[in-house]
């Protein structure tokens, strides 16, 4: 598995795709954005609209490149969306527009989603399926009056859903949603976590061997997990008022998932150490954060994160980045709570005075309903692991009445999910920064 993210261009197996994708978006996007603005009305969450873009063009759509099929799922409730979470509609085309098409990022997860960056890394675009789409349909309500009274969320934000269709090609369903992690900043270990044990451990060549730095540096290539992180003894680092913060929305967070009978879903955090070392030269960084690609050429390819993706696209063409840093690109987040220095959550001692280190964090992946999942999993794990605990020593005491697998019923998956997160976070007068 190589962590990379590939430049799409004109050639490309998915180019075509993606800017399909795009092109739906800006002309459908800014349509919508045009219209006068109303309260939003219950249709409005029902509500679809159909495009056919044509290479010749007709009256009402400019000419694409390729013939395809556009659909766009609750344009209204999303542009409230974007308001809510505070995005400048300009900027929002103009990070997904098609001129420099996005990178890709393959299929990280095992559920065969693709993952496209937009040019200024601040939107993922990631493909998904029909039962996750019809799942965001029947939630997109409940959903949008919880970032209604919960602008701070740690829950994914989602900005649009969309469906394109290719001329006798299949559909494919897509969300736009928040890159939780910013493009300028380093970060050392990402972490993929939801509670569960069971296959949550992420292979570390370099587990036995001695040398410090290679394993920083294989570390900061890979997504971990659970296991990983009790292993490697790391912590949320919070203070009293951060804590707090912290776990009174997560808390309001997983209950809404709870009540919609979601599971699966994962803490991703990112972990930014301010003062780590940054003369390795040797540690081939894959900033990409968790989104690795392991399509058929993934190994012809360097690592490529989404800092080194930036330098080769200066190199190529030195005023596209500048284009593309949006002068408030580094601003828009920073009037959420969890976003707000640097873009994340930064650790703070027991007198609520900063370390250094900052969080990227939220919850991902929350469109799997139990239905789907149980029948996968539950069946085969479900009561054998419950008491074989010999290969999980690592796992707290305080877990010890926990299920290990990962599908398990929404409520038991969203109180152990808690129980997890306010276990691994610690108290810290004196920071040591692990390796
Ligand atoms: P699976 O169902 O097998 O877990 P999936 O295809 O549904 O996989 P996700 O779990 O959504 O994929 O994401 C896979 C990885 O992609 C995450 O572990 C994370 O590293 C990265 N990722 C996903 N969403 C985001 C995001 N919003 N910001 C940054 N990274 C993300
Ligand atoms: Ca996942
Ligand atoms: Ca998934």
């Amino acid at each position: 598995r190589v962590l990379m993210g590939t430049k799409i261009s004109e050639g490309h197996g998915n180019y075509i795709t993606a800017y399909n994708m795009l092109t739906g978006i800006r002309v459908s996007v800014s349509r919508c954005n045009a219209k006068v603005e109303q309260p939003l009305v219950d249709q409005d969450f029902f509500a679809k609209n159909k495009l056919a873009f044509d290479i010749s063009g007709n009256e009402l759509i400019p000419s694409a490149k390729y013939d395809f099929k556009f659909k766009d799922y609750s344009p209204l409730v999303f542009r409230h969306l974007r308001q809510l979470f505070k995005l400048d509609p300009a900027d929002y085309l103009m990070s997904l527009t098609s001129k420099y098409i996005v990178s890709e990022l393959g299929s990280p997860g095992k559920s065969g989603s693709f993952f496209y960056f937009s040019r200024d890394f601040r939107f993922i675009i990631k493909t998904i399926h029909h039962a996750e789409h019809r799942m965001l349909r029947s939630i997109l309500k409940e959903y949008y009056n919880h970032v209604k009274s919960n602008p701070d969320t740690l829950i994914s934000q989602f900005y649009g859903l969309h469906r394109v269709k290719l001329p006798f090609g299949r559909k494919i369903h897509f969300v736009v949603m928040n890159n939780l992690f910013p493009p300028n900043r380093e970060i050392h270990r990402t972490y993929d976590l939801k509670g569960s044990f069971v296959g949550r451990e992420t292979y570390l060549s370099s587990d036995c061997d001695n040398d410090a730095a290679r394993r920083a540096s294989e570390k900061r290539s890979k997504v971990l997990k659970d296991l990983n992180w009790l292993k490697g003894q790391d912590h949320i680092v919070l203070g009293p008022a951060k804590r707090e913060m912290f776990f009174r929305q997560l808390e309001k967070d997983v209950k809404l998932l709870e009540r919609l009978n979601m599971m699966d879903y994962s803490l991703l955090i990112g972990i930014s150490e301010l003062k780590a070392p940054t003369n390795n030269t040797n540690e081939n960084s894959s900033s990409l954060r968790g989104l690795s690609y392991f399509g058929p050429d993934s190994g012809s390819k360097p690592p490529q994160g989404a800092l080194e993706l930036r330098k080769a696209i200066h190199k190529a063409s030195p005023t596209a980045l500048e284009e593309f840093d949006l002068p408030n690109s580094d601003n828009f987040r920073s009037s959420f709570m969890f976003y707000h220095d640097i873009g994340g959550f930064q650790a703070t001692d027991e007198l609520d005075q900063p370390l250094p280190m900052i969080y990227y964090l939220g919850v991902i992946d929350c469109l799997t309903g139990y239905g789907i999942r149980k029948k996968l999993e539950t069946f085969w794990l479900g009561l054998t692991t419950k008491t074989d605990r010999g290969n999980y020593t690592c796992v707290p005491k305080s877990m010890d009445s926990e299920r290990l697998i990962s599908a398990v019923p929404a409520r038991e998956y969203g109180e152990r999910f808690l129980k997890f997160m306010r276990t691994i976070t610690r108290k810290e007068p004196n920071i040591t920064a692990p390796v």
